[in-house]
């Protein structure tokens, strides 16, 4: 496995893989690896023959007062990952290397940026969506691979791929779990042991809202307020959001049918986590 730290050789590599008939893989991810990331790796060495892992935590998407400085970091650890899993090649950028002195250029996809995780974190999306973009024109994968847990970057990607009419298939793996629930999180390592116990009452919560619509209620209103009303009891935590909305769009459903993304972010102690849950209505 190479790690390549300059985009010029990064392309350089890309063309003569591709010009060599091989498809290329793609995973973008911010480092610190945990199960979630190597499911995406794997479904990446499934189905392409040459797997290509970035490892680049992007400055554009942190707000000035987030963990931008905090988030962790260990590049000699998620190479050792690398290596078991097969990648071919680690991607790691520097900071300079991606934002030269006078960079000026973002993408955003405007409405999907604006609803859930953006109104807590206004120009998160722009800064994902762009360096999304700028590794894209890198790479030039054949497919990308992202996870549902985070269920609006997946979307607003999407929208990207199809509104800018690039040649890249999207693949999305689902949620990967610590055994009691919590959805795996390179932030988890934030928690406290007492804030790691207090964490699992967002899926706990999601698990609520599951059970109160089989059970045949199909009020949004009155789903988010009993969820709300759990996680308040847990004395650690802060709902940011909870939203029920359309799978597709992220427009807010007043009445729960066809493909639904029940999403939340809560603070547990200084840590904001997110998770979600898409339940399908049967004959919507
Ligand atoms: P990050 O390093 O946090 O930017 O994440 C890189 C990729 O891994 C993104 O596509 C995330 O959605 C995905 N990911 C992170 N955590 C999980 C998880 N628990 N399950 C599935 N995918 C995940």
């Amino acid at each position: 496995m190479e790690i390549i730290e300059t985009i010029s050789r990064m392309k350089s590599i890309c063309q003569e893989e591709a010009r060599a008939g091989k498809t290329i893989g793609f995973v973008p991810t911010m480092g610190y690896w945990h199960e979630g990331h190597l499911n995406l790796i794997r479904a990446a060495r499934r189905k392409c023959q040459v797997v290509l892992v970035s490892v680049f935590v992007n400055p554009l998407q942190f707000a000035p007062q987030e963990d931008y400085q905090q988030y962790p970091r260990d590049l000699s650890r998620d190479a050792r990952l690398a290596r078991a899993e097969g990648v071919d090649y680690l991607f790691y950028p520097s900071m300079e290397e991606m934002y030269p002195q006078g960079f000026q250029t973002a993408v955003e996809v405007r409405e999907l940026s604006d609803k859930l995780c953006g109104k807590s974190r206004p120009g998160h999306f722009k800064g994902v969506a762009t360096v999304v973009l700028k590794l894209f024109n890198i790479v030039k994968p054949d497919a990308a691979f992202f996870g549902q847990k985070d269920a609006q970057q997946a979307l607003i990607i999407k929208h990207m791929i199809d509104d800018l009419n690039l040649d890249v298939e999207l693949v999305i793996m689902p949620i990967v779990r610590e055994e009691d629930g919590l959805a795996m999180s390179s932030r988890n390592l934030y928690l406290n042991p007492k804030e790691r116990r207090a964490a699992t009452i967002l899926y706990k919560s999601l698990l609520k809202a599951k059970e109160l619509i089989l059970g045949g209620e199909r009020k949004a209103s009155t789903i988010i307020s009993q969820m709300t009303q759990m996680i308040e009891e847990e004395p650690l935590a802060r709902v940011d959001y909870i939203a029920l909305t359309d799978a597709d769009n992220l427009q807010e459903a007043d009445v729960i049918r066809g493909k639904i993304l029940i999403a939340l972010a809560v603070f547990i102690g200084k840590s904001r986590l997110i998770d979600n849950l898409i339940l399908e209505m049967p004959g919507a």
